[in-house]
């Protein structure tokens, strides 16, 4: 080491890569071993996981399947998937198939980029009664994710309260999610046609034609967290209209407001002001300061289905508390979708803040929780929705990997002070643990795209998980050809 060398600087090139496990290939754990293989000066050798035998993370099983435009995002990370020093590691689930102490011992520093697999809830009376349903579960489902619930979703998609199948659908939540999910259920069959929707989603939903989809705010026009793009995409559909359940709301812009605010303040006075909805057009009704007490169901006891919505007007106090603002009433509700947030998980080994639902960092380095907050272990770093929550788009997980990657690189003269640990590709294949790599997935890519010129559309998402690794497993080169 040179004399005027900062402590941790690498003084000679180490004769081995630096071993990383990302473990999660969505947005931010492929933005991570973007900028970490982009800018690292030395060798590394990146393992990315996860439970999925397909990369993207919501980027795939999130982002609405009408928006094929931000969905292809994900071909941007193609050639970042191929690089020699990135191995893809698909369907292997950390804390299932392998442990966090696994990970330690193979690899000199994990990132977890797991996200927030799970869903707030709304903690009132009939939340779990039949067709009820958190959006997380219904856009699971809409993506295709393999661990979607198929017979609960479609069950509620078919059921309906009154035997009618679903006329009203009640969606509870004022953000993108809420936007998306009632958008998806307002469209016609032909708007949705040229998605990459699974099959059986593409055929559940078309014969699901809610005259009503009513979405709630608990409070006013100027506090939601709607986009406006997306806000105004709904007064763009084919058979619905959006209509103010009370037309007297205030539209007005309030002394401080942010740009999104004023924007979607302004789409909503310009609903306000157009004709009335045609008859026999579907509608999109949209409640501000209305919040969802009870869900009221009927059927046989242990069978109840939801048949409405108890909504209670809301306004705030003088102390800027929400408080009613009058008695409740009742929405007829054949479906309910709970998008009110998802929630970060604890992955057993790593730790938690409960209250946050987060992984503890400082800047990325994971900190144990511990009085002195000192960081849990050397070498473990956090990054995306595991880092900071379920917020932000995909955009933002880049500065926000950026920001990790520093501390990676900043440790890793430390780091690579250890004998080098080997990393996990051999030591799995070794014990047996399958995992789909990139030709796997390139395979997966090649049969769904193949599946989708069958049926006129660019690509047919595989729901299925055993459909998946089937096409993981096919070597194209093993059919026979024409002439054999
Ligand atoms: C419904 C929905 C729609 C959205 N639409 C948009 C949009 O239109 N535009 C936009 O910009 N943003 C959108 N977002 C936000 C965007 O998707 C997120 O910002 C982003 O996906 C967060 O990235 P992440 O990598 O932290 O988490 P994720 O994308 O959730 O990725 C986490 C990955 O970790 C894997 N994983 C989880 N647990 C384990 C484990 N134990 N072992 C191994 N792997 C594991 C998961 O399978 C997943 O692939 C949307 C989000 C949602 C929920």
């Amino acid at each position: 080491m040179t004399e005027n060398a900062p402590p941790n600087a690498l003084s000679d090139p180490p004769g081995r890569p630096l071993r990383i496990a990302v473990v999660g290939a969505g947005p931010a754990g492929l933005f991570i071993v973007d900028t970490l293989t982009d800018t690292a000066d030395f060798p590394v050798s990146v393992e990315l996981i996860d439970r999925i035998p397909t990369p993207f993370g919501l980027l795939r099983y999130g982002v609405a399947p009408d928006h094929p435009a931000i969905r292809s995002i994900r071909n941007r990370f193609t050639t970042l998937l191929h690089r020699d020093d990135v191995a893809f590691l698909g369907g292997v689930e950390i804390g299932r198939d392998l442990t966090v102490d696994d990970l330690r011992e193979h690899l000199d520093a994990i990132v977890y980029s797991y996200g927030s697999a799970s869903d707030r809830h709304l903690d009132i009376p009939g939340e779990d009664l039949l067709g009820s349903l958190s959006a997380t579960e219904f856009v699971a489902w809409y993506c295709g994710h393999p661990d979607a619930d198929r017979a609960v979703v479609e069950d509620a998609l078919a059921a309906g309260g009154s035997g009618e199948g679903v006329q009203s659908v009640v969606v509870v939540g004022a953000g993108n999610v809420a936007l998306d999910v009632a958008r998806v259920l307002a469209r016609t069959p032909d708007e949705l046609a040229g998605t990459d929707m699974p099959d059986h989603v593409l055929a559940a939903l078309a014969t699901t034609t809610p005259q009503e989809v009513h979405l709630l705010a608990r409070r006013g026009p100027a506090d939601v967290a709607f986009s406006t793009s997306e806000l105004r995409e709904l007064g763009q559909l084919g058979d619905a209209d959006v209509v103010l359940a009370d037309p007297a709301v205030d539209l007005s812009d309030p002394p401080e407001l942010s740009r999104t605010a004023g924007r979607n303040l302004a789409v909503l006075r310009q609903w306000e002001q157009a004709e009335p909805p045609a008859p026999g057009r579907r509608r999109v009704v949209l409640h501000f300061w209305s919040r969802p007490v009870r869900l009221v169901g009927a059927g046989p006891a242990g069978h109840e289905r939801v048949q409405a919505v108890s909504v209670e007007p809301t306004e705030l106090d003088d102390d800027n508390r929400l408080v009613a603002a009058g008695p409740a009433y009742d929405i007829r509700a054949d479906l309910v979708l709970r998008a009110v947030g998802y929630r970060g998980v604890r992955l057993p080994g790593v730790p938690f803040d409960d209250v946050g639902a987060v992984i503890p960092n400082e800047a990325g380095r994971v900190l144990g929780i511990k009085a002195d907050g000192a960081p849990a272990a050397m070498g473990e770093y956090v990054t995306g929705w595991a880092k900071r929550g379920p917020q932000g788009v995909i955009g933002t997980n880049k500065p926000d990997a950026r920001e990790t990657a520093r501390a990676v690189l900043a440790d890793a003269p430390e780091l690579l002070r250890r004998p080098d640990p080997g990393g996990l590709a051999a030591w799995l294949s070794a014990c047996g643990t399958p995992a789909v790599d990139i030709a796997g997935w390139d395979r997966i890519d090649a049969a769904e795209l193949a599946l989708g010129q069958t049926e006129g559309r660019e690509r047919t998402t595989l729901a299925d998980r055993a459909a998946m690794l089937a096409a993981a497993d096919h070597d194209p080169d093993d059919d026979p050809g024409p002439d054999r």
